[in-house]
């Protein structure tokens, strides 16, 4: 018997557990102070009417003997791949409904699209990161190469020789960081990428909080992105399907390495293993892009980025250096005083019951840093904005 001892590579992730334990011990101590969460990257609006009432009526659907469905195409069903060509079409960006996979959500597909990529591959991750690119390929034994993203570039760092790889991960607006790369920063990467026979896995899981057009919010906006570029997206933040479950991910035709279609392997990848999204999940999300559907995810969307806002008001105020905040439900910023992220994580718990992510769990790079989330109610974020206001000490 071999196992994948690669498995033994992976470092135990402690930081949900670090922070819930530290919360718990707080509350034991101090059982009367209210506490605000601000460290979930999890949505709290409920979904977006419109879709639940799709929803309802697909699984009405399925309970009649015209209106039953069984397996549905593992790509997905046209009416979802066509509305979200027609979506790209709006922002120039011409698909066809082929080159879109629906998926479960970003996460699985982040990890099962490496089944089209040889193990000898050097991946190129950005640090901070999202920490299931890293995960996933410990997990298959790739070398990780990072490449650094720091105050001095914003947290948008830009190719060099000294990130050279074949598989690159971006995210933009960025997990943890809320930065959002520009056009001439994704062409240097996609210039990049081609010049190198590399392929960009873009994730674009929070692109739905752009709100500046000049802003990319998909790879393919980017000239000669199609040669190079997978991209990865959901519904999940979106539309708050993080608990419904589906996103779609883009392997555009033109996307070749050694002879072979990327599209043509991934549409065989998942006919063998994957048997798609459920038909009421489908209608669901593609209810999003109805005209009702579209009012009601885009004020769920407004909400969210008003407390991002109010948080990034506080900081600004605070002369706190600060990346995210507009578009993107994140805000990163330097802990103030020279302390770490931890060492804020205990102190703004302490003296302010307030909840976030300190940097140290996203990579080496995140050390001093913290992240605050726009994920809570408009009431919650104006209490903590006040109480951390209120701390003398809390200034850049
Ligand atoms: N990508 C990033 C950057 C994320 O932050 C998340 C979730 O927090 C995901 C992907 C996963 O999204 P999904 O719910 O679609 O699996």
């Amino acid at each position: 018997m071999q196992m994948n001892t690669h498995y033994q590579d992976l470092k135990e992730s402690y930081l949900f557990t670090d922070i819930a334990k530290r919360i718990r011990a707080f509350q034991e101590k101090h059982p009367d102070r209210d506490i605000i969460r601000m460290g979930i990257g999890d949505v709290t609006l409920p979904l977006p009417a419109s879709c639940v009432s799709a929803m309802q009526e697909a699984a009405a659907e399925q309970g009649t003997q015209t209106g039953f469905h069984g397996y549905g195409p593992e790509q997905g069903y046209a009416f979802l791949r066509e509305a979200l060509a027609e979506r790209y079409a709006k922002k120039g960006v011409t698909l066809q409904p082929n080159e879109i996979f629906i998926s479960d959500g970003a996460k699985s597909d982040l990890g099962n699209l490496l089944d089209l990529f040889g193990k000898e591959n050097t991946v190129v991750v950005p640090d901070p990161v999202y920490p299931v690119y890293v995960d996933t390929n410990i997990m298959a034994g790739r070398k990780i190469v990072y490449c650094n993203a720091t105050k001095e570039n914003g947290f948008l760092p830009l190719p060099d020789e000294s990130c050279r790889g074949d598989l690159y991960y971006l995210c933009s607006p960025n997990n943890p960081t809320g930065a959002v790369y520009t056009k001439e920063g994704l062409k240097a990467w996609v210039d990049f990428a081609l010049e190198n026979d590399g392929v960009i896995l873009f994730d674009a899981a929070y692109g739905s909080f752009i709100t500046d057009s000049d802003l990319p919010a998909s790879i393919y906006e980017i000239e000669g992105a199609e040669k190079c570029a997978i991209e990865v997206c959901s519904f999940s933040k979106m539309a708050g399907f993080t608990g419904t479950r589906c996103g779609w991910t883009v392997v555009p035709e033109a996307l070749c390495r050694q002879g072979m279609s990327l599209n043509r392997m991934w549409l065989r990848r998942q006919t063998t293993k994957f048997n798609g999204v459920s038909y009421v999940v489908q209608k669901g999300a593609a209810a999003a892009f109805t005209p009702e559907g579209e009012k009601e995810m885009q004020a769920n969307l407004a909400y969210y980025r008003e407390n991002a806002v109010l948080l990034a008001e506080l900081l600004k105020k605070k002369n706190i250096f600060f990346t995210g905040g507009a578009h993107s439900p994140y805000l990163w910023f330097k802990a103030p005083a020279g302390l770490s992220g931890w060492e804020l994580f205990d102190r703004l718990l302490e003296e302010a019951g307030v909840v976030g992510t300190p940097g140290e769990g996203f990579g080496e790079n995140g050390s001093g840093f913290f992240r605050l989330t726009a994920f809570s109610t408009h009431e919650k974020t104006a209490e903590a904005v006040k109480r951390l206001d209120a701390l003398t000490w809390f200034h850049g």
